[in-house]
């Protein structure tokens, strides 16, 4: 198998995105394309400093240790992965640029499209939200307001002290279901003060309401709110899942974060075996890194993969959005096809 890169130079949509933490204008991806029998299969790495503190550099390094790594058989992809985890253990979103690029390469050897290797009905692929990121009240109204027919649902970054307003503007606007999404801005009191107040204006969950590896404090606030609290930051992978248990009602589960495909399977699986459900959710990605994700999320029953319409000049052309719900490519492997300059 013979691996290549290439650099993505990527740019916000709409000047930047904000959530309670950070703030992005521009940023760099790293494309993997392992080529093999003739068929070219790719993956995207978008590295983040907040899980794993992974730069696009750890992820060349990361990258170029896997390479010696690969061995000659595309299809040996969970003997490869194993490898690829225990000598990088702080590498996954390069780690999820090789499983993908590999499940991409497999499927088009076969001649399949991935959700038909993986057994699924593109049919039952969810809708997705669109991400409204944090701004001023009537800002994000006015956001909202503009995207609101194309979508069925909209996520709302919050998780400052002044989110009622917020969600006061966008609900004048928009009678569209609403995630809220506070990326660890709230403590457990506000938290449970901020989702009872606002808990009338249709909000059909709150995303990791607090800060990471305080389980005890999410189960206190799922006792005192009728809203389902689902959790993002904390759930990375599969290993993390037990503690969650009892103390949440799903998870947000995203490939640059776990490390590909196979271990998002295995965190899929396991969360349904334990009750919990299930959201499958993006950074700024490409529409090649989303597309890989679109391509699971018939297994799941939330879907937040809008990272594509996020930034400009997408390089890649994936799965589509109609009438708000994901349409998965019928191609071969992932289906991705590079846009013409
Ligand atoms: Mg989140």
């Amino acid at each position: 198998m013979k691996l290549t890169t290439r650099i993505l130079d990527l740019r916000a949509a709409r000047g930047g995105f904000r959530i309670a933490r950070e703030h992005h204008t521009t940023f760099r991806h790293l494309v993997v394309e392992i080529e093999h029998d003739g068929a070219v299969g790719r993956g995207e790495a978008a590295p983040s400093a907040f899980f794993d503190n992974e730069t696009l550099d750890d992820v060349l390094q990361s990258v170029e240790t896997a390479r010696g790594l690969l061995g000659d058989d595309p299809f040996r992809i969970e003997d490869i992965t194993a490898r690829l985890c225990r000598a990088l253990p702080k590498a996954h979103a390069a780690i999820c640029a090789i499983d993908v690029a590999l499940h991409d390469l497999a499927a088009q050897l076969m001649g399949v499209p991935l959700w038909r290797w993986f057994g699924l009905d593109p049919a039952a692929a969810p809708a997705t939200s669109y991400t409204i990121s944090l701004d001023e009240p009537e800002a994000m109204a006015r956001h909202a307001a503009e995207v609101a027919g194309r979508f069925r649902v909209l996520k709302i970054k919050v998780g400052t002290d002044q989110d009622d307003a917020r969600l006061q503007a966008i609900r004048r606007v928009t009678d569209l279901p609403l995630r809220l999404d506070a990326n660890t801005g709230w403590t457990a009191e506000q938290a449970v003060e901020t989702i009872n107040r606002i808990a009338g204006l249709g909000i059909e969950f709150v995303e990791q309401p607090i800060p990471v590896a305080r389980p005890d404090e999410l189960r206190w606030i799922r006792q005192r709110v009728d809203v389902p609290i689902i959790v993002d930051e904390d759930a990375v992978r599969a290993a993390d899942l037990p503690a969650l248990v009892g103390c949440v009602d799903g998870i947000n589960i995203k490939l640059t974060k776990c490390g590909g495909l196979r271990e998002a399977v295995r965190m899929i699986h396991f969360a349904q075996a334990c009750g919990m459900r299930v959201m499958l959710g993006c950074m700024l990605e490409t529409s090649l890194g989303i597309t890989a994700a679109a391509h699971l999320s018939p297994m799941v029953d939330w879907a937040d993969l809008d990272g594509h319409l996020l930034i400009e000049d997408d390089p890649y052309r994936g799965t589509t959005i109609q009438d708000g719900r994901l349409v998965l490519p019928d191609g071969p492997g992932l289906g991705v096809i590079e846009r013409q300059a």
